[in-house]
């Protein structure tokens, strides 16, 4: 009888990323009998990333994250397979209304407005929010050809073209800037809203697509199962978002787990095995790594094995956001927050981009009578100096006082400061992802996980990082001992 020796898989970095490349990785390796070791590296003392969930005074804080979007279906999946699926939770759709902050007034979006579209005439025709120009402009959608060179562009071109200025500035700008902390004159749309791009080329209209697609979306809802759990377009777990990288630790085993291990270098020998260096001065060897670290960083490990895919990863631009969350007394409260939050675009000038109202979004988020607002804060200051926790929730403290009116001072307020830690989808990201899957062919046993290359939510994710886990371990049970 032959028996296989035990292969080794070593994870750098245990955002969810990393945890969901382990966790496939070990499922894998079961499903094809090949016996494996996995050990997960992370410099910080604790897993999860950009998850971070926190209970303070009663209520749920999320610091990053706080839910994803349940029309990509592998963040749901995961979690029925995890055995999450009875902790999933809506959003509060009562209140689904979002507001858009212009010329110090709170414009709701108007109903039917659906990813900066207008799909119903009189919410839009009445909508305070554009001038007639702004919205006649939308409209010229219906008419205007289609473009058809298949080049890249930036989601600013794309949005200016078709729907004009005022939709860039009003909806486009602050939308981007709420999902991906990013700037749509850089970032391209083929990367960051495929969704336009198909919409363009099958049906020229991207109000004409959105009108079929909806339909086509009822028809489908109308022929579902009855009985099927209800979802919303954003999901999220009641216990916070960390129940999910708490159950992959679990399933992986803590003892894999090694925290507080900065990775430096990783290297590759002439037998093709490959060796994992640690600041600590620590090592591990390795039959598979997969470095699902940030791209510049898993750049800094690999600049000497693998100068040209090095240099591919570190062009992959990151910013760095805040999120600060503040708890007031609702007798304090000036107006009843009936709406999911406001979106603030960079022409208002304002030191918050975006500002959620926690306890009218989701459910069982703090006790009765408190009421949770967490914003989006602008990082830095003018001349671009990092603003420490104090002066973050200064700055949400004050912009929430003037956009929403409320006086009274929080019960208490929680920041948290996020460097690199959005990547940057710019014009030209995909054909870079291409030129870094193709230098990574000829690295067998290197992988590169995470949410630096093929879509940075939380479901691009985890699907990203479960089909890179599982093939390098089919491509492992595939070679000879
Ligand atoms: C503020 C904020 C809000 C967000 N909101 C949402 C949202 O609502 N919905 C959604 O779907 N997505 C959201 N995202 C995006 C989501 O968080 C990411 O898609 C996801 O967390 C990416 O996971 P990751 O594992 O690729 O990266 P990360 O979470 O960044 O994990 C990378 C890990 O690598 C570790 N690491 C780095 N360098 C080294 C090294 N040299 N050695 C060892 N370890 C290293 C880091 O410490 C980190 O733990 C948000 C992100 C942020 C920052």
């Amino acid at each position: 009888m032959v028996v296989s020796e035990v292969k080794r898989i070593v994870v750098v970095g245990a955002g969810v990323g990393g945890m969901v490349a382990a966790w496939e990785a070990q499922r894998a390796a079961r499903e094809l009998d090949l016996p494996i070791a996995i050990t997960v590296l992370e410099q910080r003392d604790r897993v999860g990333g950009s998850i971070v969930t926190e209970r303070v005074d009663g209520c749920l804080v999320e610091g990053g994250p706080d839910c994803f979007v349940s029309e990509k279906p592998w963040g749901l999946q995961l979690i029925r397979e995890l055995g999450l699926a009875d902790t999933l939770s809506t959003t509060n759709d009562d209140r689904r209304k979002t507001y858009v902050y212009w010329k110090g007034r709170l414009h709701p979006l108007p109903d039917g407005l659906i990813l900066l579209v207008p799909t119903r005439v009189m919410p839009f025709i009445t909508a305070t929010l554009f001038s007639w120009p702004g919205k006649l402009r939308m409209a010229l959608d219906l008419v205007l050809p289609r473009r058809i060179d298949g080049v890249d562009e930036s989601l600013g071109d794309f949005i200016r073209r078709r729907l004009g200025s005022e939709a860039l500035d009003k909806l486009g700008e602050p939308l981007v800037a709420g999902i991906h902390s990013g700037d749509p004159e850089t970032m391209s749309v083929r990367a960051t809203f495929p969704r336009f791009v198909d919409m363009e080329r099958e049906d020229r209209s991207l109000i004409l697509a959105m009108l079929k697609r909806m339909r086509a979306a009822r028809a489908a809802r109308a022929r579902a199962a009855t009985g099927a759990a209800k979802m919303t377009m954003f999901m999220t777990l009641t216990g916070g978002l960390s129940r999910l990288v708490e159950a992959l630790t679990h399933d992986l085993g803590p003892e894999a787990l090694v925290t507080s291990t900065h990775v430096e270098r990783v290297e590759r020998a002439a037998t093709g095995t490959w060796t994992v260096h640690a600041q600590t001065g620590a090592s591990w060897i390795a039959d598979v790594v997969i470095v699902a670290a940030p791209a510049y960083a898993a750049a800094a490990m690999l600049g000497d094995t693998a100068p040209a895919l090095a240099d591919e990863l570190k062009a992959i631009p990151y910013v760095s956001s805040a999120t600060v969350t503040l708890a007031y007394d609702e007798a304090t409260f000036p107006r009843d927050p009936d709406g999911f939050g406001v979106v603030i675009p960079k022409a208002q000038s304002r030191r918050i981009k975006a500002l959620t109202w926690v306890t009218s979004k989701f459910y069982g988020r703090a006790p009765e009578g408190t009421i949770l607002m967490r914003s989006f804060v602008r990082p830095n200051d003018e001349s671009g100096n990092p603003l420490d926790e104090r002066a973050l929730i200064a700055a949400a403290t004050e912009e929430i006082a003037h956009i929403v009116g409320v006086t009274a001072a929080p019960r208490w307020a929680r920041a948290f400061r996020w460097d690199r830690a959005m990547p940057q989808y710019v014009v030209g990201h995909l054909a870079r992802v291409d030129r870094i899957e193709a230098a990574l062919a000829s690295l067998p046993g290197l992988a590169l996980a995470g949410g630096a290359y093929r879509g940075s939510g939380i479901p691009d994710t985890v699907r990203h990082s479960r089909e890179q886990a599982r093939a390098v371990v089919q491509a492992l049970a595939a070679t000879p001992d």
